[in-house]
């Protein structure tokens, strides 16, 4: 039988966690959750979703006649595990709902460390995930930081990472977040919270981040210097960066964001979705011995493929990091 996935918030990430989860052979879903009836509820409705409501919510869903199968409780009973893609700090007030209903739960990176033991990321540990009952796969910029970091950790041992994150402000549907006009230092005082963020999924390596909110909704750039403990070149780190399944190197004369994102709408990609990291060719460079490059960071999609990893993983379904990866990979069209 297949895992039986319910998604609990449909917005940016749930939305695509539960079109993620839908293309896989070994995992369906039995529900998402909402709370007003708008145009997302009315897509998921469209896409045979059976949709959950709160209690409070569904005179609101009736008027709008969209058809609720029941409460967020009773999505929940009837799954194995709920991905929780509910706003940062709104999800751990769902945990005791979860331990209550003896259900695995995954959280996304908006809640803090501290929801659970496991931060998951599917290349660097999927191992400490397996059979676990909670883990929170860590934030879009995090995640693009792991994956970049773990491979050049385990070929060439990383002395020191130091890493500027220029961040996008909002999502493209988001309609209240700000400047429009300013860069921001977010924060003002040093190191920002990513560093330790990535020391969840591999405590032993040295970084220093900062960060930038830019007037931009599009990706996240990572300027990033990484000292490395063995001799190697540019091309030796591209090589590396091809190889692995979740690192798409980016040429063709793109120099923006802009640009990558058009390349996914070009490439038919669902909602212009780029999952995977994209490492700017040109830019991995050796210079007096450390190794610099550019990243873009596609914040509404690169965690997805991580949920379907950490959903595998917790309920035992692949053993092996790099074959639930393949299978994810394979499902989703991720790599082509
Ligand atoms: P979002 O605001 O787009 O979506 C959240 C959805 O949850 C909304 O549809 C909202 O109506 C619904 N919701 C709110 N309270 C609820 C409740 N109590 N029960 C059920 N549903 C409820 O948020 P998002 O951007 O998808 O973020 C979700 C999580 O993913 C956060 O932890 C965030 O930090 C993380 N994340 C976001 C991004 C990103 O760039 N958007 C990237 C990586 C991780």
């Amino acid at each position: 039988a297949k895992v039986k996935v319910a998604v609990n918030g449909y917005g940016t990430i749930g939305k695509r966690v539960a079109d993620a989860v839908a293309l896989q052979d070994d995992m369906e879903v039995i529900g998402i959750s909402k709370t007003k009836p708008n145009f997302e509820a009315q897509v998921a409705a469209l896409k045979g979703y059976d949709i959950y409501v709160p209690e409070t919510s569904k005179e609101a869903f009736a008027k709008a006649g969209l058809k609720v199968a029941g409460t967020i409780e009773e999505m929940i009973e009837k799954a194995d595990i709920v991905v929780d893609c509910t706003p940062g700090k709104i999800g751990v007030t769902n945990k005791a709902l979860y331990e209550k209903a003896g259900v695995k739960a995954i959280w996304q990176g908006g809640e803090s460390k501290d929801v659970c033991p496991i931060s998951f990321n599917a290349e660097a540990n999927y191992d400490q995930a397996y059979g676990a009952d909670f883990v929170r796969v860590v934030s879009c910029n995090t995640t693009g930081l792991c994956r970049a970091i773990f491979p050049l950790d385990q070929k060439y041992g990383v002395e020191k990472v130091r890493v500027t994150i220029v961040r996008r402000a909002g999502d493209p549907g988001d309609i209240k977040t700000g400047p429009i006009d300013a860069l921001v230092l977010d924060p003002v005082k040093l190191p920002s919270h990513h560093g330790p963020d990535v020391k969840t999924i591999m405590p032993h390596i040295n970084i220093t981040s900062a960060a930038i909110k830019a007037p931009t909704t599009f990706m996240h750039l990572h300027v990033l210097n990484i000292k490395l403990k063995k001799d190697c070149t540019a091309d030796d780190v591209k090589k590396l960066f091809q190889s692995r399944p979740r690192i798409k190197l980016i040429d063709g004369g793109i120099s923006s964001t802009a640009e990558i994102i058009e390349f996914g709408r070009d490439l038919g990609r669902s909602r212009n979705d780029m999952w995977e990291s994209c490492v700017f060719k040109d830019s991995v460079s050796i210079d007096d011995g450390e190794l610099y490059f550019f990243q873009a960071i596609h914040q509404e999609s690169d965690v997805v493929p991580e949920n379907v990893d950490a959903i595998r993983s917790m309920m035992k379904l692949e053993m092996d990091n790099l074959k639930s990866i393949e299978k994810t990979n394979k499902a989703m069209g991720i790599g082509l």
